[in-house]
């Protein structure tokens, strides 16, 4: 297995970098550091589409089964690269040299994939090798549209349990706005039940996407109807990440979004704040 000698930034994510099946890395506004990315989906499928993804060729669907073995001997490979070898050297500038966590962050939805609570053993298991369990954050990356199945929340518990979170993602409030952005047919119950559950049992954030659509920014109807849906889980939810558009979506809606104003997500973030929710901006 070989690694690449181009440095690593934060406009580049591409999942080829590290050469490998399931592992890459990249650095990460969202972790401030190198982050070790697990990409599941490794088909390009995904059971949502929303309109903003930077996934190449996103299709519908879920991953093909997952190669353990190779997986785990990845993971081994890597973090032996990075603490033992000379990859961050090469790889990474200077100011970017720290190991900061391990996200389930692929090219689809992770939960969807039939062996999830199998590969977070996985993590646990070769993070143990490399006596960094508890020392780096895991965090799943996830649109949370399954987290009531039952091998989800399995895999969520353990996770837990190694001092990983939750990242869930909430773009809108609107049942018909979900329907425009990422492209389901959702209910908000099921999302703040969904959201509920899942802060329950693990540390979970939401995170939200803002950004303009035919040049319109979110309206005061659909900012409040969020911040409603918000404030239903806010004794569930550590806070809530906002972060703007920062690299072009790769879908055919693409040419339709922009960058919203950074006073529309910080506006969002005091209202969060005035109802006693913490927030980050990335922008
Ligand atoms: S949930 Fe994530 S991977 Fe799936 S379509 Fe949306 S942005 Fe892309």
């Amino acid at each position: 297995m070989s690694v690449s000698k181009q440095y690593l930034n934060i406009h580049d994510h591409s999942r080829e970098l590290s050469g490998l099946k399931y592992i890459y890395s990249v650095i990460s506004r969202r972790a401030g550091g190198l982050s070790i990315g697990v990409n599941l989906n490794v088909n390009n499928a995904c059971n949502w589409q929303c309109i903003y993804c930077e996934i190449p060729n996103l299709t519908r669907g879920s991953p093909p089964p997952i190669e353990l073995d190779v997986l785990e001997d990845e993971l081994r490979f890597f973090l032996h690269e990075i603490i033992h070898g000379d990859y961050m050297e090469k790889n990474v500038a200077i100011d970017d040299r720290h190991l900061k966590d391990i996200a389930f962050s692929g090219n689809g939805e992770p939960t969807s994939a039939e062996e999830f609570p199998k590969i977070i053993l996985i993590v646990k298991k070769v993070l143990q090798e490399f006596n960094l369990l508890h020392k780096i954050k895991i965090r799943l990356i996830t649109n949370g549209s399954l987290i009531h199945k039952e091998s989800v929340l399995a895999g969520i518990q353990t996770l837990a349990k190694i001092g990983g979170e939750v990242w869930f993602k909430i773009d809108a409030a609107l049942e018909e706005n979900t329907k425009i952005i990422n492209q389901v047919n959702l209910k908000p119950k099921h999302v703040v039940d969904r959201l509920k559950l899942c802060g329950e049992i693990c540390p979970t954030y939401v995170q939200t996407c803002i950004f303009t659509l035919d040049n319109k920014e979110p309206n005061d109807k659909e900012i409040d109807a969020y911040i409603k849906l918000i404030d239903n889980a806010k004794k569930n939810i550590k806070g809530v990440h906002l972060y703007g558009i920062a690299r072009p979506s790769l879908q055919p809606e693409g040419h339709r979004l922009g960058r919203a104003d950074i006073n529309v997500l910080k506006n969002i973030a005091d209202q969060l704040h005035n109802n006693g929710i913490e927030s980050t901006v990335s922008y």
